[in-house]
């Protein structure tokens, strides 16, 4: 299983972003299409799906899906409180690595 971020590519992470776990980038575009849809109004080819080579992603995943090889999205990461974002740097107590130092 690999970790990925889908956001809507127009309006950027920023904005919004799902965690995926997923076997491809191809399986992740399809389980959360539907949602950032929802949230964002996106069409298809506007849901950017990035892979992430952030081991610290993988403590988000549902432990129990993850060891079934089970695709699925985690949509409420926590985000660092300064720059909104999560994915790149581990966030600890609401700070990530980047804006910490
Ligand atoms: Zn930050």
């Amino acid at each position: 299983m690999n970790a990925y971020m889908g956001y809507d590519r127009i309006l950027g992470p920023k904005q919004g972003a799902i965690l995926i776990f997923a076997k491809t980038s191809k399986e992740a575009k399809l389980i959360s299409y539907k949602m950032i849809h929802s949230w964002f109004s996106s069409s298809w080819i506007d849901v950017s799906i990035k892979k992430m080579d952030a081991h610290h992603l993988f403590k988000h995943a549902d432990q129990l899906k993850l060891m079934n090889n089970i695709p699925h999205i985690i949509d409420d990461v926590e985000v660092c409180y300064r720059c909104q974002l999560w994915g790149e740097y581990e966030v600890t107590d609401g700070l990530c690595e980047c804006c910490r130092n």
